[in-house]
Formats: C-alpha cells, structure tokens, sequence
C-alpha cells in the first residue's frame, strides 16, 4: 500500500527524541491527531511536556517497508532539513575557529 512516509522535527529534544517519522495515507488528518495527542505515544508523550512539532520532510507514494528503512537508518537528524543546516553551520564554524587559532599561534611563534 502506497502513502507518505514524513519526518517532524522537535523544537527541542525530548530525552534522546528529536524527530518522529511515520507512515500514512492521510497526511494531514494523522497530524492533526499527533497535534491533538491522539496519535503515536511518542508525539502524545511530547505535547505534554508542551514541545512542539513540525512537519520538515515528506516522501510521496511510499510504502510502509520504506519507514522501516528510514528508521533503521538511526540518523534521522541527517535526514532533516533544519537538523542538516545546523550541523552544517556548527562545521562552519569549527573550521573558521580551527583557521584562526592556527593563524593567532602562528603569530605567536613568530613574535
Ligand atoms: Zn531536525
């Protein structure tokens, strides 16, 4: 059977939980039941605890063998639109820092 396979991404972690993915063939009546806390345990679990969700990513006419893949992966932050611009951010900036410690020792030896 073909429907949607969507990831949510947090607004912030819940324990180890950061992002849900699920599988259905009514997208957007199945969200509304996760918005209502009707819906996975987990996202009932994380309205409670008054974290927010969104929708970030969504694949069309997949089957269920599909999420399975998806979750096997255990890397669903790669997987994130949101989650793949901070860690490429944070690179970023690991980089910039690494270039200008080399350059301030760099000077110092030289003084
Ligand atoms: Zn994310």
């Amino acid at each position: 059977m073909k429907g949607r396979v969507y990831l949510l991404h947090f607004s912030r972690p819940y324990k180890h939980a950061a992002h849900y993915i699920g599988w259905s063939r009514y997208l957007k009546r199945r969200l509304a039941h996760h918005k209502a806390g009707t819906g996975a345990r987990l996202l009932q679990v994380i309205v409670e605890a008054g974290i927010d969700f969104e929708l970030v990513r969504v694949w069309k006419g997949v089957d269920k063998h599909f999420e399975r893949r998806l979750k096997n992966q255990k890397n669903t932050a790669r997987l994130c639109p949101i989650c793949a611009a901070e860690h490429a951010a944070r690179d970023r900036a690991r980089r910039a820092l690494s270039r200008c410690q080399r350059s301030s020792r760099a000077k110092s030896m030289a003084a």
